[in-house]
């Protein structure tokens, strides 16, 4: 599956699946397809287009300006770029950004949507020159479709065996020069010759509440909604750190509004619909608050292996550790050691508190 949201980068708010041969040929499994487009549609409307809508981040964002300047100076195409950290932090808004302030055309796909060498060659061959390829979760390529782009990232070629058994034989295809832009939550996970081929690779942090409140602020306007500083602040501090969530918190608010009759989003609306939510006045929801809870009652604060916290919550490790532990990391509620997960002092304190609010 290939999209291409933004043709005309500049002037295309439209998401659109292109149609070309490549793109028939590449459909991911039904499932896949439908979260991709859907995901893409309802978020549109929100994403920062250019670097300059775009709060936070900013020494990243400078570093990426540079680039950018420098490739349109030169009229050469920008380096391969790598852009890894947590979900939901703004990674494929960077790269259609990226796209757009070089003004070329957007092209995306994921790893788990290349099932072989041959659909990645079909997308390559697909491109247009001087294009942006996103490359979401590129850490989940398979190893074939990892090699193919090795030459194709270096040399803008790629080898294709037609035929097969004694009749195979391999055919060079020249590709249009593009820039690949990968991103992933596991940069560990990336083999070292891939790796060594980004020419540029950055860093993604959780964010400030400042840069919160203000991405929150863009999208309250952007959804014509009326809310006050303090519901901001609020639902920044409830965010994760993480600008998905905030959006997420943002709409979910606005439902209890619309329900309630509410013209504008005051506190107490908030305070009550994040409670009604199940998050905590930390920003923690359910399951962080287990997580904390099952290392104190269950392994005396840890050390705990993350197998182990997984059994006791009966989730899958990588859940936890994917979409739960960094923030709590983060927060300093949990540590990580060598010889496991431990709760910290401040994570003590959290669960002392939420009980004395309970009691
Ligand atoms: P990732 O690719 O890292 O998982 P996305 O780029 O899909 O994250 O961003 C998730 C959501 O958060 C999108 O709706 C996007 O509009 C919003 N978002 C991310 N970063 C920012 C930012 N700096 N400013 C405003 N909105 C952002």
């Amino acid at each position: 599956m290939i999209i291409n949201p933004a043709a005309s980068s500049a002037d295309s708010t439209a998401s659109t699946t292109a149609d070309s041969p490549a793109s028939s040929r590449l459909m991911n499994p039904q499932e896949e397809n439908t979260n991709c487009v859907h995901r893409q549609a309802e978020n549109l409307s929100l994403r920062p287009r250019f670097f300059d809508d775009y709060p936070g981040q900013n020494s990243l964002k400078d570093h990426l300006r540079v680039y950018v300047q420098a490739s349109k100076l030169r009229s050469e195409p920008l380096d391969h770029v790598l852009l890894h950290g947590p979900p939901g932090l703004g990674k494929t808004t960077l790269a259609r950004i990226i796209a757009t302030e070089l003004d070329v055309p957007f092209y995306s796909s994921s790893g788990p949507a290349v099932e072989r060498p041959r659909d990645l060659v079909g997308i390559l061959s697909g491109l247009e020159e001087g294009c942006v390829l996103f490359i979401d979760e590129i850490h989940r390529l398979v190893v074939q479709a990892e090699e193919t782009l090795y030459t194709a990232m270096e040399d803008f070629a790629v080898d294709l065996v037609v035929g097969e058994g004694g009749s195979a034989r391999s055919m060079g295809i020249s590709l249009p020069p593009f820039t690949l832009v990968g991103a992933t939550t596991k940069v560990s996970q990336l083999s070292r010759p891939l790796l060594s081929r980004f020419g540029i690779q950055e860093k993604l942090n959780y964010y400030d509440l400042t840069s919160l409140g203000d991405i929150l602020r863009r999208s309250a306007q952007v959804l014509g909604m009326t809310v006050d500083e303090a519901s901001l602040e609020k639902l920044a501090l409830c965010s994760r750190g993480t600008p998905r969530i905030a959006n997420r918190l943002l709409r979910r608010i606005n439902d209890f509004a619309t329900v309630e009759g509410m013209s504008s989003v005051t506190a107490e609306l908030t305070t009550a619909s994040l409670q009604r939510l199940g998050i905590d006045s930390q920003g923690l929801d359910d399951m962080d608050n287990r997580i904390l809870k099952t290392m104190e009652t269950r392994y005396r604060g840890g050390p705990v292996g993350i197998e182990s916290l997984a059994v006791g919550l009966g989730e899958e490790p990588s859940t936890i550790e994917d979409v739960y532990e960094p923030f709590l990391v983060y927060r300093g509620y949990l540590v990580r050691t060598p010889r496991g997960r431990m709760l910290s002092d401040l994570g003590k304190k959290h669960l002392q508190e939420s009980s004395a609010l309970l009691a």
